[in-house]
């Protein structure tokens, strides 16, 4: 796995997306509450493909799914992504389910480019670019980054985008 820091990391990023989209999906409910559960539940699925497959009831905490296995599957998690997303309209629980969803796919794309890789369909696949726990940075930043691009969008209507193309385009390299 990335590490566990880097989960936590990605984790929160998937917290943040989730209440981004909840909020524009117009689900956020009053005070934006729903899209609150929906940023608390990103940060706890964001870790969930590890501690799922922990026997964290028992004592010794020893794994009871194959590490990287069932918990691992992206099809799993794709598909209750679309399926809380498209409950959004309708259910108040879909909310915080399609933040567990989001907190789980970036779990998912965290673990993606180390050798073991990730189960998507059947089989693992690996990007195979670094070592587990390696590059963590690059990952964070990515999913930060990715949270920024679509909070801007939903909250601030690409106002700091904007800003960040016309920095981009006022450097000498690019003009
Ligand atoms: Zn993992």
């Amino acid at each position: 796995m990335a590490s566990n820091k880097a989960h936590h990391a990605t984790g929160w990023a998937a917290g943040v997306i989730a209440a981004a989209l909840v909020a524009h999906a117009g689900a956020g409910g009053p005070y934006q509450i729903v899209s609150f559960l929906s940023f608390v539940a990103g940060v706890l699925g964001g870790t969930a493909p590890d501690w799922l497959e922990l026997a964290w009831w028992s004592r010794r905490r020893r794994l009871w799914i194959t590490h990287r296995t069932w918990t691992h599957w992206g099809i799993a998690w794709l598909g209750l992504l679309a399926y809380a997303y498209l409950a959004l309209p309708s259910q108040f629980w879909a909310a915080p389910l399609f933040g567990f969803a989001c907190g789980g796919v970036m779990h998912l794309l965290a673990d993606w480019p180390n050798p073991l890789g990730v189960p998507w369909i059947a089989g693992r696949h690996s990007l195979k670019l670094w070592k587990s726990g390696r590059c963590d940075l690059i990952v964070v930043t990515a999913a930060w980054l990715t949270a920024g691009l679509v909070a801007d969008h939903v909250f601030f209507q690409n106002v700091h985008a904007h800003k960040a193309l016309a920095f981009v385009r006022a450097l000498p390299a690019c003009s």
